[in-house]
């Protein structure tokens, strides 16, 4: 049995930290011409989790929102990536 240890990232420069304390409900990869245009690239790798395991430790304060019909993501203002 794998026991789930929380996972810890942040920005390129540092400037936000976060930590993610259960493990992903889903991951998936999409293909669509928005996650292609969004990430610069033929597709993009989704882990999906609950909001209330996702704790953002420093530079809350930079972060956007942008919602779609089918998903919600943060963005770092400073350098405009997700
Ligand atoms: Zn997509």
């Amino acid at each position: 049995m794998t026991v789930f240890e929380p996972i810890f990232g942040r920005c390129e420069c540092g400037s936000v930290r976060f930590k993610v304390d259960a493990p992903a409900l889903e991951m998936y990869h999409c293909h669509c011409a928005r996650c292609r245009r969004l990430h610069g690239t033929l597709f993009a790798t989704y882990a999906c989790i609950r909001t209330d395991n996702l704790v953002i430790d420093h530079g809350a304060e930079n972060l956007a929102t942008y919602s779609s019909p089918r998903a919600h993501w943060l963005f770092f203002v400073t350098a405009g990536v997700t």
